[in-house]
């Protein structure tokens, strides 16, 4: 068997080795029930025990208050593209989007499928959206306004959020959930497929507040209304309980390994610096991003030519170092470093990074 790589992928991502190691030593045997997690009833107390920690440390790491639920739930982050519309806008009423890349663009369209009144409050799209809006033309009595906090494909990140004056902010959060702390209050909607920063595929994390689930028209399908995952704890239905108990582990590991949000948001910004601090002296990469509003996620880069592009993820698997080709959006490179990539391996990114510039450049 080969040794692990350093694992850049952009989703489903690196997991902490910790979080693996635990799956394995506890995958025959979970906690004493004489099962595996995967054969356990979801109505058991061991599965009970993982649901429960898992909300209950999504609270802490957020610092939410009772007025949000903590949802799991399946048809990951597309599908909360059209839930949203579908809950939370009345007939008639406009919806605010801020189209920053792929994912927003699909966000919108979900919306206007159902007839709703879209207006794009802002948009990057001039420019290939390698920036995050500054002047946004909001609607004051909109239902929501929507944003991406992080541009996964594009390689954009807001740093702050826009102020929408009291009209709930839903965020699609799949690409940086748990990365760093932010004040929850203005968002009604908060969702991310967990596959990016917080576990495996198969599930996606809902943080939604009171006041928009009482919204919920009753004439929606029971399986698309957020009041069925919220009145049940996220089992109407047999949730995915091995991708929940992997979250729970993650948020474990952030909680008790790392030591929580600023923590990681501290560790992360060292990480992406690296890289940035080396593109940006070096006349071979380029980013693709604005510097004021490049992600610490998502580093996209080009070379000099698409056959340097094509050599450098080439060679960069041989040295053990995967996932680094970028989009075909985008084009060139794209190192994803959510919270479980190590600073060795960023490390080990960058020197190999100007090891492939000197024998290149
Ligand atoms: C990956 C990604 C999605 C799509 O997630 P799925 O869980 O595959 O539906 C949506 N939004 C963002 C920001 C993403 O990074």
């Amino acid at each position: 068997m080969h040794a692990r790589i350093h694992n850049f992928n952009p989703g489903p991502a690196a997991l902490p080795l910790p979080v693996l190691e635990e799956i394995q030593s506890s995958f025959l045997n979970f906690s004493g029930s004489g099962m595996s997690i995967t054969e356990v009833s979801h109505r058991s107390k061991w599965f009970d025990a993982v649901i429960e920690d898992a909300i209950a440390r999504t609270r802490r790491l957020l610092g939410i208050d009772q007025r949000f639920k903590v949802l799991f739930l399946q048809g990951g982050a597309s599908m909360q593209f059209a839930m949203a519309p579908m809950n939370f806008a009345a007939a008639g009423q406009t919806v605010d989007y801020i189209n920053t890349g792929t994912w927003s663009t699909k966000a919108i369209k979900e919306a206007e499928i159902q007839g709703k009144t879209v207006n794009v409050a802002a948009s990057s799209e001039d420019r290939n959206f390698a920036y995050i809006p500054r002047e946004l033309d909001l609607t004051p009595d909109a239902a929501y306004v929507h944003i991406t906090s992080n541009n996964t494909i594009k390689g954009t990140q807001w740093a702050a959020f826009p102020d929408t004056a009291g009209v709930p902010l839903i965020a699609d959060m799949s690409s940086d959930i748990m990365s760093r702390p932010f004040d929850a209050a203005p968002f009604g909607l908060i969702y991310a497929g967990a596959q990016k920063n917080i576990g495996p595929s198969g599930v996606c994390m809902v943080i939604v507040r009171d006041d928009l689930l009482a919204r919920s028209p009753a004439d929606i399908p029971t399986m698309l209304n957020y009041n069925t995952y919220a009145d049940k704890n996220s089992m109407y239905n047999t949730p995915p309980c091995f991708a929940i108990y992997v979250v729970q582990l993650v948020l474990k590991w952030l909680e008790e390994t790392v030591g929580g949000l600023a923590q990681m948001d501290a560790l992360n910004r060292r990480k992406a610096g690296l890289i940035y601090d080396l593109v940006e002296q070096s006349e071979f990469y380029r980013g693709t991003a604005d510097a004021d509003s490049r992600s610490l996620m998502n580093v996209t880069f080009r070379l000099p030519s698409e056959d340097l592009e094509q050599r450098f993820v080439a060679q960069a698997l041989e040295n053990g170092l995967g996932g680094l080709k970028g989009h075909r959006s985008v084009g060139g490179c794209r190192a994803s470093i959510y919270n479980a990539s190590e600073m060795a391996a960023v490390e080990a990114l960058v020197d190999y990074m100007r090891t492939f510039e000197q024998r290149n450049g």
